[in-house]
């Protein structure tokens, strides 16, 4: 379906911060196109694990920033931490299933979250990569392809 992009990531960052309670704020800087051919229910899932992973894994007071530019034939989004950050020998690792790094400590998770973003990025046609550094932040791109769907001729 047609995705008013923009709209649904302010709407997703607004149910997302009620449920941090503001420990957090999130930002979003939105450019390109407003409307792009995107499977929402997968959409909703990939932004929702990479922004509370965002939360989960920062303090207090700082910052995540969700950036999108949204392309005639593609989306590229950034989601920004100035969080705790992976460690190096653990970043190979991270969209295994049930792989919790070893600076998660006390955090609350069941590793799924990134393995679920690998697979249904995979599954849009797109591709996932991080660039992190610890007691700095982590920043994860997703870039996904943006198409209409093929029209389906019945007659
Ligand atoms: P859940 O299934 O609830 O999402 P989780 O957050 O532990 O649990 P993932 O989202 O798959 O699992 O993340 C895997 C691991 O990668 C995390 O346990 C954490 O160690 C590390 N990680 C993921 N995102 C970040 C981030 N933004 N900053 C620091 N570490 C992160
Ligand atoms: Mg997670």
């Amino acid at each position: 379906v047609q995705v008013e992009l923009e709209d649904f990531c302010k709407n997703l960052i607004d149910e997302i911060q009620g449920l941090c309670k503001e420990k957090q704020q999130i930002h979003l800087q939105y450019t390109g196109n407003t409307e792009v051919w995107l499977d929402k229910q997968l959409l909703r899932n990939i932004l929702f694990n990479l922004l509370s992973n965002g939360i989960k894994y920062s303090d207090a007071g700082k910052e995540i920033t969700l950036k999108i530019n949204a392309e005639a034939d593609h989306v590229d989004m950034a989601v920004h931490d100035e969080g705790i950050g992976i460690p190096e020998k653990d970043q190979p690792n991270v969209f295994d299933r049930f792989f919790r790094a070893h600076n998660a400590g006390a955090t609350q998770g069941t590793g799924l979250g990134l393995n679920i973003v690998k697979d249904y990025v995979t599954l849009m046609g797109g591709n996932v990569t991080f660039s992190s550094e610890t007691g700095k932040g982590t920043t994860f791109f997703v870039y996904l392809p943006n198409v209409m769907p093929a029209q389906v001729k019945m007659d």
